[in-house]
């Protein structure tokens, strides 16, 4: 027996009727972001390991998570982890017109433990405008994706900070290393480790040992310069303006080191708090640099869409979007000829296969969740006609007297009224 296989550890498949919530989720992005003036760009699934190098040499995403290889030309090659790395890659290569601002959707790879809600290849969707710094594009992004999360039911909850830049960020990173490690005995074996590569990762640590070093730790907005200071009061401000709650939390950190000034968290009120952030972003004004680029500012999102999908109270309907169904017991060829022609006509309409009896493909019509069947047998073959039932209606009528005939060449008409009374297909005419 050849061995039978499952889909790798930590990676899942998405069936329906989640594949087709996760689309719609999708498309309920792409209608936000396009209202917003955003453009898509599809970048690839894997790039050179340089251009990921950047995300963080002192995180856990470019030390232990990258998928890595080396392709047949000893390439050293990346399946993304994140996409701003990619979208930075793409405008110094393509040198668009600024503000640049697109959206993404698509797979990421991360070499994680896997756990619930947290995968080894997961779907992300985010927004990047590069080419300025105006804190407005700040709001206008933090914005965009608490809309969308709100919107989708996640009872989103908004954390800002400012991770200030490079200069304020290295002093304060010293002062607080100083005073880590005036605590190291107190810290968590994780944290004393997490201290040597980088001790503002140690502020991120989820160990409730940690917690009351974390507490007492200084604090980066009183390193900030007045400038830094100015644009997350201004950032704060126009959140406020725009009716949006937030919490300014001093202690929030990404996990990508290439943030500056502000960086925001969205977690979902609906999740357990070890998982509940379903997306994150911020500003990385010297990536473009960092990636042998022009000076070029930046701020964007990502949204993880699994966890967005499991932060969604309202579990999704199954509303079928199935319109007919055809039972063909004749020999099958009028069920292809007339499923060719419904679906031509945008009705989206679904068969049996292999000839079986009336009942079993009944059932299935009615497992299918169509509104309308139709029967095709020898005698409405005969007659040049079709059965026709209403699968949905709710009456006490058997089905076989709720039968109607209907003339082979009215059927489309007979079809399309049908599905406009019951309310399904107002825009199919
Ligand atoms: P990050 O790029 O790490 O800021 O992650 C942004 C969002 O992507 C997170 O808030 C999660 O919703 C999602 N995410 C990140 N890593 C994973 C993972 N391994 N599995 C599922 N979702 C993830």
């Amino acid at each position: 027996m050849p061995k039978s296989y499952s889909s790798p550890r930590g990676i899942k498949d998405i069936l329906a009727p989640s594949s087709r919530d996760r689309r719609n989720l999708i498309s309920a992005f792409e209608k936000e972001a396009a209202l917003a003036g955003y453009k898509e760009i599809v970048l690839p699934v894997f790039e050179e390991f340089g251009v990921f190098a950047r995300v963080g040499e002192s995180t856990e995403i470019v030390q232990k998570q990258m998928y890595d290889f080396y392709d047949k030309d000893e390439r050293h090659m990346v399946l993304r982890p994140e996409s701003t790395a990619g979208v930075m890659r793409a405008y110094i290569q393509h040198r668009p017109t600024t503000p640049w601002k697109v959206w993404y959707e698509g797979a990421h790879f991360r070499y994680e433990k896997p756990q619930a809600g947290r995968f080894r290849q997961f779907h992300q969707l985010g927004v990047e405008v590069l080419g300025t710094s105006d804190l407005a594009a700040d709001v206008e992004v933090i914005a965009l994706g608490w809309r969308f999360l709100d919107a989708a039911g996640t009872n989103p909850k908004l954390l800002v900070n400012s991770l200030g830049d490079v200069k304020s960020r290295s002093e304060y990173t010293k002062d607080l290393e100083k005073y880590f490690k005036g605590h190291i005995k107190g810290l968590s074996e994780q944290s004393q480790q997490t201290l040597k590569l980088n001790p503002l990762r140690v502020l991120d640590s989820k160990d409730q040992q940690d917690f009351p070093i974390i507490e007492q730790a200084p604090m980066l907005s009183d390193f900030l310069s007045q400038e830094e200071t100015e644009h997350f009061d201004g950032v704060c401000q126009g959140l406020s303006d725009l009716g949006i709650a937030f919490t300014a939390d001093p202690r929030l950190v990404r996990g990508l080191d290439y943030y500056t000034r502000t960086a925001f968290e969205y977690e979902s009120q609906n999740l357990e708090s070890s998982q509940s952030a379903v997306g994150g972003g911020g500003r990385y004004d010297g990536l473009s640099e960092d990636l042998g680029g022009p000076a070029c500012a930046g701020v964007g999102f990502a949204i993880g869409t699994d966890r967005t999908m499991l932060a969604m109270q309202e579990s999704p309907s199954a509303v079928s979007d199935l319109d007919v169904f055809i039972a063909d017991v004749a020999g099958g060829r009028a069920a292809m000829l007339i499923a060719e022609e419904l679906r031509s006509a945008g009705i989206s309409t679904d068969r049996a296969f292999e000839n079986r009896s009336l009942k079993a493909q009944m059932k299935l019509a009615d497992r299918s969740g169509a509104q309308l069947a139709l029967i095709i047998g020898e005698d409405e073959l005969a007659a040049d006609s079709v059965s026709l039932i209403e699968l949905r209606r709710k009456d006490s009528q058997p089905e076989k007297s709720r039968q109607d005939l209907i003339p082979r060449n009215q059927l489309l008409d007979e079809i399309q009224k049908r599905l406009q009374k019951t309310g399904k297909n107002e825009n199919k005419a």
